[in-house]
């Protein structure tokens, strides 16, 4: 099993049905036909569901390491302004 070079986690690659290597977390998610997706997935056969899509079936899917991985959110702007009043 590989080990991201960002965070240290362990991750797969999947490669997408455009020929894309994906990393994505190792431990698949199930969710509810209909679920709206709030990261972007990829199924084990390799298409990729985007943020927002919904789900049509019940196969397990891979969240992208991109969504996950800490080292990947220098290009996402946190928004978790914690008020703690010292
Ligand atoms: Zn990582």
């Amino acid at each position: 099993m590989l080990k991201c070079r960002g965070c240290g986690e362990h991750m797969e690659f999947i490669t997408s049905v455009k020929g894309h290597r994906i990393p994505v977390d190792p431990e698949p998610v199930q969710f509810d036909v209909g679920s709206v997706l709030d990261a972007t997935y990829v199924s084990r056969s390799g298409v990729v569901f985007g943020k927002g899509s919904i789900v049509q079936n019940g196969d397990p899917l891979y969240i992208s390491h991109f969504a996950t991985c800490p080292k990947a959110s220098d290009f996402r702007k946190k928004q978790n302004k914690k008020t703690e009043a010292t």
